[in-house]
């Protein structure tokens, strides 16, 4: 009796393991580009020099370290939305300057009022259907007469930001442009606790239930203590929690066309350092959509003064906006939406 019982339990154990990695299999077949020489040709407008540009300017002194609510941080949001002007990249109709207040009342006492920056390019097929690129735009401001300069954080977001934007806008142009709409959002008050993409997935411009992800990009610039032998990498961070095809979309567009380590170090849930729960992704992930988080880790000039634009491995840079890049080319192109289901 002990024996039989043992055994059903043994096949149902089996049967159930061989169903998940079927699905798994199944999954990762139904993931492939079949346009990979059109990725390609705009992935190669991606490039250091362009990334470098944008870091040092975001970054330079006379953002005076863009403390949210700051004259520096509001000019630096004012240069956000001439970049996609220049670039004649729209508005929403809903905020045709760009900008979406968040009031003193949604952000810390002591703050002043301060924005969101916003463009977007409506999707062909799917204008109703939305990916957001999000990157803080805000930093530490100026301490003791010290500007925190912040070119990693988030200087390097912001410029990744950038160029997958034009890169998009130029398919666009060229009639290749995106299914389903992009969404540039660069977020306020991050630093101060998450408080601009807070109050924008409270307060959203395009309906919420309509977003099929969200990628965050918050230090994507330098190398961390744990990669110094070998800085080809990035830590992906929570991908897999609400939809495990979102996870496998990354590593595909990851084999495809880049081949970085993908770091799923921090993506743990037992992670004590719960990076997870530390940036703007986060607040997207509450509503229940599935986000990803890139980031680079913490090094030595984490949250110093001297996290400056001349430190940042441009080279690096490139490589991991261009994964960034393949991946929001593949979720907003798919014939099929983003599956929200975890196998
Ligand atoms: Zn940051």
């Amino acid at each position: 009796m002990k024996f039989l019982v043992a055994s059903a339990l043994v096949l149902v154990g089996s049967c159930s393991t061989l169903r998940h990695s079927e699905r798994i299999d199944n999954l990762k077949e139904s993931i492939s580009y079949e346009d990979k020489s059109t990725v390609e040709q705009y992935l190669s407008t991606i490039n250091a020099d362009q990334l470098k540009t944008y870091v040092e300017e975001v970054s330079s002194d006379k953002y005076e370290g863009r403390m949210t609510g700051e004259e520096g941080h509001n000019q630096v949001c004012d240069y956000i939305r001439n970049y996609y002007k220049s670039l004649n990249i729209k508005a929403p109709e809903s905020h045709p300057d760009y900008y979406q207040k968040v009031p003193k009342e949604a952000l810390p006492e002591d703050i002043n009022d301060s924005q969101n920056v916003i463009a977007y390019i409506e999707g062909s097929e799917f204008p109703d259907e939305y990916i957001y690129i999000t990157a803080h735009s805000d930093h530490e401001g100026t301490v003791d007469g010290e500007i925190y300069s912040g070119a990693d954080d988030n200087g390097s977001g912001t410029a990744a930001v950038f160029e997958m934007a034009e890169a998009f806008k130029m398919a666009s142009n060229d009639g290749n442009g995106p299914k389903r709409s992009l969404v540039f959002l660069h977020v306020t008050a991050e630093e101060v606790g998450l408080h601009g993409s807070r109050y924008y997935t409270n307060n959203p411009i395009f309906p919420i239930e309509n977003t099929i992800s969200t990628l965050n990009i918050d230090m994507i610039g330098r190398v961390d203590e744990r990669h110094q032998d070998n800085e080809n990498y990035i830590y992906v961070i929570g991908a897999d929690r609400i939809s495990t095809e979102l996870h496998f979309i990354i590593q595909e567009a990851n084999s495809k066309f880049i081949n970085l380590n993908l770091d799923y170090k921090y993506n743990e849930d037992s992670d004590p350092n719960r990076y997870f729960y530390r940036s703007d992704h986060y607040n997207f992930a509450v509503k229940d959509i599935p986000v990803v988080f890139f980031f680079n880790g913490e090094h030595e000039d984490y949250t110093k003064p001297t996290d400056t634009a001349d430190k940042i491995n441009y080279q690096l840079l490139e490589k991991r906006t261009k994964l960034i890049f393949a991946t929001t080319w593949y979720l907003a192109n798919s014939p099929v939406q983003l599956k929200r289901e975890i196998i």
